[in-house]
């Protein structure tokens, strides 16, 4: 029976991970695969995880079952981080899944299960895998312009014009900051413009938000979901712990759905411990556990926040340091756009033969869109990568 399988796909950034460990030359520098590291090239266990990781070996007593929908205190302590306090608790169904790829996945099946021919419209790139997902689910999907080739910026007008042609029954996915793969996001008074429109058109949006704190900090970095999640009656949000907590292994993330009324947030949260259920049961907890315990004890919490805060703040170095590296080897302005990009990525906005080129010439690897991991760099690697990029002629 299994004859009638193919190939499938291999996804790429685990493809040029595979490259990359296979590359004997010593001077190598991975800016491919989606994952934060510090200057020595370690993606840490965080501090306050670890903490609590000890205090839940000391007091745990009990692995049996948690909830379908996990333990409620996770999505409490979650949704607070998120949402804060844009919308009443009583209108929020939620549910744990195994990392922000199990909250895409289930969110899309609750999309399915409610209207089986939405059409998801997504942003012009986007996470090669809201793609595959749905392709998978057999939804329609829908591009929208979003990333401007030209000012590395997003192409707003592009983005509104296709936007509109979204309606009642469909689905606007949106990233809820450090858009993957670009870097490029909408500006607090481009948010309030898309809110009108989905107010207008009556499409429903789903909002992936897997770099909370990454960008601008974990309060600037929520406006936009907590602007759309208070000004629409319905909205879905996928979020992911696995960057912000670096619990990535752990599989820790949480699907909710936003209604209007409480009747609604009943049928909405059986629902999603339905698709658990249907799914793969109860959703993993260690990870869940750890970040409640981190969210909900004060000096865990500011312990976690304060090393968040240095990890984006190397990340914005490393930006300022890159953008003005190129500055002065280029004698032109033509890559500030690094600088203005948020979060673990940036669009570098050149051809595959420049990727392959810089592989190749400089044992310089990144995705073959020419998406740049900012953490996989440190100061020193900086200037060899801004005279590479001049070199190969970017
Ligand atoms: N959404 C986006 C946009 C992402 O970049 C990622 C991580 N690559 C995820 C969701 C999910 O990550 P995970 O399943 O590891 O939590």
């Amino acid at each position: 029976m299994f004859e009638t399988l193919k190939e499938q796909p291999a996804d790429k950034i685990l493809a040029l991970m595979q490259v990359y460990r296979d590359d004997p030359r010593p001077e190598k520098i991975d800016l491919g695969v989606g994952v934060y590291k510090n200057a020595e090239g370690v993606t840490p266990v965080m501090r306050a995880i670890k903490a609590a990781e000890k205090q839940l070996w000391e007091t745990e007593t009990t692995k049996s079952y948690t909830g379908l929908a996990g333990d409620p205190a996770f999505a409490d302590a979650m949704i607070d981080l998120v949402l804060g306090g844009s919308v009443a608790r009583g209108n929020i169904a939620a549910a744990a899944t195994p990392g922000g790829t199990g909250a895409v996945r289930q969110g899309f099946d609750m999309v399915k299960l409610a209207n089986v021919g939405a059409r998801v419209f997504y942003s012009d790139p986007t996470w090669p895998n809201h793609l595959s997902i749905l392709k998978h689910m057999g939804l329609e999907q829908v591009p929208y312009r979003y990333f401007d080739e030209d000012t590395r910026g997003v192409d707003f007008d592009g983005m509104m014009a296709d936007l509109a042609k979204a309606g009642a029954g469909d689905i606007v996915l949106l990233h809820g900051c450090c858009h993957n793969p670009t870097g490029a996001n909408l500006t607090q008074i481009q948010w309030q413009e898309v809110v009108a429109l989905l107010q207008k058109t009556g499409a429903t949006p789903m909002i992936d938000i897997a770099y909370q704190g990454f960008g601008d900090g974990l309060e600037d970095d929520a406006y936009g979901v907590r602007l759309v999640a208070s000004s629409v009656p319905e909205c879905l949000i996928a979020a992911s712990c696995s960057k912000n907590f670096g619990v990535y292994r752990e599989r820790t993330g949480l699907i909710m759905a936003v209604s209007a009324d409480s009747a609604r947030q009943k049928i909405n949260q059986g629902t999603l411990s339905f698709l658990n259920r249907q799914n793969y049961s109860f959703p993993p907890d260690h990870g869940a556990r750890l970040v409640t315990m981190v969210l909900t004890d004060p000096a865990l919490r500011a312990d976690w926040a304060a090393e968040l805060e240095e990890v984006r703040q190397s990340m914005l170095g490393l930006r300022t340091q890159l953008a003005s590296e190129l500055q002065r080897l280029s004698g032109s302005d033509r890559f500030a756009f690094i600088g203005q990009h948020r979060g673990m990525f940036s669009r570098l906005g050149t051809t595959s033969d420049m990727v392959d080129k810089l592989r190749d010439e400089h044992a310089i690897y990144m995705v073959g869109d020419s998406r740049l991991n900012i953490a996989g760099l440190n100061t020193q690697t900086v200037p060899i990568l801004a005279e590479a990029i001049i070199k190969v002629g970017i």
